[in-house]
This record gives structure tokens, sequence and C-alpha cells, in this order.
């Protein structure tokens, strides 16, 4: 059945503020009335790594604080700490960071939660809905919330190709213990070359996994790594790394199976927006600057997060697309985020997210 999708189109309404569109997108949502006043809703954004300027910032969320405060809850902006060691790998940088990007509490009336705790080991296993894994492990923050708001940044990804509600949900939602699991299975990958011999490593692996061979460099025994990724976070050489290699369509499938396991965290129904602003090839995460894919198209909001990214991923499609962003060769019609991630098959996402029940492909664009 057809999921209601509604859909605030900006070259549709350019004499309408910003604020008052995206509050009428959110009345016409319905979602105010599964909130009871005094409710904690966690509103589940991206802060945006250092260097980038792609993210959703204040300015664009504070309509969305600002409407559900009127209702009585308690918003709070949340994000979980990235497995990669930038500038969001725990919450003290993290929280600096969404500070100096402007996510300021006292303006926005909403402070900014680091869902996952210092290091990451804040986190709720709640049973995986597939056939991956049998635990999923996710940021116990937003797992508290009464509420989930999950708001994304739609744009192309270097290893999903397409970004939207399930990554934010599946990836963003995740300790980095979970998000280890979905990018490659138990265990980091290790780079013998820069290893210093500090030990540092080994000091915070609760698997006894990690030891020290006769030349000082790090070795791993795979049987007793847990997957935690706490050395990742220790190791200040970039010895220990994330390792990649796992076959796209499998890391795709996890990235499913956890969003369905933050779904099922909630016994009330999940609001979905999608800004279709500002898309880019790459994601928020990347510290650098892209000039987006396609003009700028508005933003949508759904219960259903399949049928939003189905929609959103059409609705880019569908635009006029930025030849001097696109690859060369990139013809009119075509899908841009199959020619700019030509590798991955981002709707293979899709598919399995409807095997998996977490929503519906099909949608009924509701124009606000
Ligand atoms: S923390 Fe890094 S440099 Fe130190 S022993 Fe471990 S891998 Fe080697
Ligand atoms: S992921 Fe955790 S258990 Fe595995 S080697 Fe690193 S610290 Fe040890």
């Amino acid at each position: 059945m057809a999921a209601n999708v509604f859909f605030w189109n900006l070259s549709s309404s350019r004499r309408v503020p910003f604020d008052r569109r995206l509050r009428r997108l959110l009345k016409e949502s319905g979602y105010a009335s599964f909130l009871r006043p005094g409710d904690l809703v966690a509103l589940k954004v991206h802060f945006g790594e250092k260097g980038s300027s792609g993210y959703i910032g204040p300015r664009l969320l504070k309509p969305v604080v600002d409407f559900f405060r009127k209702t009585g809850v308690k918003p709070f902006l949340t994000d979980t700490n990235t497995l990669y060691v930038g500038q969001r790998g725990e919450t003290v940088s993290h929280a600096l960071q969404a500070a100096e990007h402007g996510f300021d509490p006292l303006l926005l009336k909403a402070p900014v939660v680091i869902a996952d705790g210092l290091k990451s080991n804040h986190e709720v296993s709640v049973i995986g809905p597939g056939r991956h894994f049998e635990h999923c492990y996710l940021a116990g923050d937003i797992l508290d919330a009464d509420s989930l708001i999950n708001i994304s940044h739609v744009t192309g990804h270097e290893l999903t190709g397409y970004a939207g509600a399930l990554k934010n949900l599946g990836m963003g939602c995740a300790t980095r213990k979970g998000k280890m699991h979905q990018h490659c299975g138990l265990g980091p990958g290790l780079d013998q070359a820069r290893c210093l011999g500090c030990g540092d490593c080994i000091e915070v692996c609760g698997g006894g996994a990690l030891w020290l061979d006769v030349e000082g460099k790090i070795n791993i025994d795979r049987e007793s790594c847990t997957g935690c990724a706490a050395c990742l976070l220790a190791c200040r050489q970039a010895a220990l790394q994330v390792d990649f290699k796992v076959e796209i369509p499998v890391f795709l499938e996890r990235m499913v199976e956890y969003a369905g396991a933050v779904l099922s965290a909630f016994t009330r129904p999940v609001l979905h927006l999608n800004y279709l602003l500002h898309i880019t090839p790459g994601c928020d995460c990347s510290g650098g600057n892209n000039g987006p894919v396609c003009p700028d198209l508005g933003v949508l909001a759904s219960l259903d997060p399949l049928a939003l990214d189905q929609a959103s991923h059409d609705l880019v499609n569908q635009a006029p697309g930025q030849t001097s962003v696109l690859p060369a060769g990139w013809q009119p019609g075509e899908d841009k985020f199959a020619a700019l991630h030509p590798s991955i098959e981002a709707q293979y996402c899709f598919e399995y997210a409807w095997k998996l029940g977490l929503g519906s492909r099909e949608y009924r664009l509701v124009l606000v």
C-alpha cells in the first residue's frame, strides 16, 4: 500500500517564509497527535564534520524545535560518535564541534546530547530483525527518549550510494560497536607499519585480543575480538583502522537491519524528515565542501522511512542535474547517485528494507 509522503516543494513556494512552510509540513504530518506534554523527544540530526558546510544547520532546524515545543514536549538534538577518528569520534570533541557549527542550546531551546556516551559505551542491545545480527547495539539516550524524530540531509554517499532516512537510523543511531559490526563484521584492520608499539590499544581492549610481537608491532586474535571499536579511538597513529572491505550488498543489508532495530525499539511511530537542500555527492562526514548535484528541492516528511527515501531518491533523479558536479558523461534522466557511485546499487538497500517490512516503496506525494 502506498504511504503518504508530505512534500514542501520549494519551487512552488519561493515567497513563503521557510519557518511557516515547515510548520505546515509538520502539521500535515499529524505527528503531534502521538506526543504527550513533557515527553523527551530526540531529534536525530548530524552536526557536520569539521570543515563541512553541507549539513542541516541550526537555522533550518529551529522551526522544527519551535513547532514541537509548542505541543509541550522537550526536544533535544542528538547524534552518535563516529567510528572513524575525526572531530566527532568522542563526545567532548563532538559536542564542541556542534557548538562551533552554531548549535546553541539557548538559541535553539534544545540542548545537544551525544547519545552514546563519552566514548560510545552507553548502549542498549536490541534484537536484530534480520539474518546478520542476533543483537544490534544502539545509542542509549536515543532509545531512552519517549519519541524519535529522524532528520536527514539527503546526499550521495561513498559506501551507500544514496544517504537519507534509513542510513540516519541504521548507522546514525548505532554505537561505535554497532557501526563496526555493520562496516567490517568483527575487528579492525591493522597497519603494522604505523604502529609505534605504545600499547595504548591493548589497555582498552576488553577482549584481550591485541598483543605486540617481538618487533613491537600490533597483532590481533580475531576469535577474541568482540568488535567493540575501543582500540580505534585509542590509537593515535591510525595503525588500527576501519576495515571497509566488506561487500557492499552485505554492508547495506546490515545497515538496514540496524534501521529496523531502531524502529522496533519505539512503541510509537517515528517521524522522518528528509531535507532535499544542497544535495552533495558525498555525506556530511566529509570535511570538504562540494557543490550540489541538483537545485534545492524542499523538505519531505513521512511516518514511513522507506517511502520517504524512495520519494527523495526519485525527486533528485527527476530534477535537472548540475553537470559541473556530476561526472563527465552523465546524461539528463540518468540516475545521479549511480553516476556518482557506480559500484553501488543504492536501491538494493530499499529492496532489502521492503523485504524486512520497514515500509513501502510505493508512495503518494502530498503537496503542502
Ligand atoms: S595504540 Fe596504535 S601505535 Fe600504540 S600499540 Fe596500539 S596500534 Fe600500535
Ligand atoms: S575492537 Fe575491541 S575487542 Fe576488538 S581488538 Fe579492538 S578493542 Fe579489542
